[in-house]
């Protein structure tokens, strides 16, 4: 089987919410592509319960994308403590997680459920299974701990 980089990180020195540059990718042409973790919660210690996790992912496709160039796709994990997020380009993990904690901010203090895209039977896959108020819940508590730049260390992003 091949070797997946996100399979030999000790989830157990990390230290959430951070944001790790995990690979950058160049095309036969040159063009590159990075893959970052988004991590929200600590591994093997807490999970955003779906609804949750759902409504967030939903928010993030736009609010992400107002506030960092060429963003191609950002996922949840299977564990549901964090996103995937892949971008044409290079950007640094601190910009990346200035426009993290800005996207979880708007989430936590303005938008409301109409804002919310993606949540009627025709345009989500799961639209049942939505929650707004755990999403809000739970950016209050990542922005109080604030996000890193780098995933073995505290250091916050400021500004
Ligand atoms: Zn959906």
């Amino acid at each position: 089987m091949a070797k997946v980089e996100s399979f030999e990180l000790d989830h157990t020195k990390v230290k959430a919410p951070y944001v790790r540059l995990i690979t950058v990718e160049e095309g036969p042409k040159g063009d590159k592509i990075s893959n970052f973790d988004l991590r929200l919660v600590q591994p093997n210690e807490n999970a955003i319960p779906t609804g949750g996790l759902h409504t967030i992912e939903h928010l993030l496709a736009s609010l992400l994308r107002d506030r960092l160039d060429g963003v191609i796709d950002c996922s949840p994990f299977g564990c549901r403590t964090g996103f995937h997020l892949i971008t044409w380009g290079e950007h640094s993990s601190t910009d990346v997680a200035r426009a993290l904690r800005d996207s979880l901010k708007e989430i936590r203090d303005e938008i409301k459920w109409e804002d919310v895209p993606g949540t009627t039977i025709k345009t989500c896959g799961n639209y049942r299974d939505h929650s707004l108020f755990t999403a809000k819940e739970w950016c209050n508590d990542i922005l109080k701990q604030g996000i890193s730049d780098d995933p073995f260390a505290r250091h916050v992003v400021k500004d």
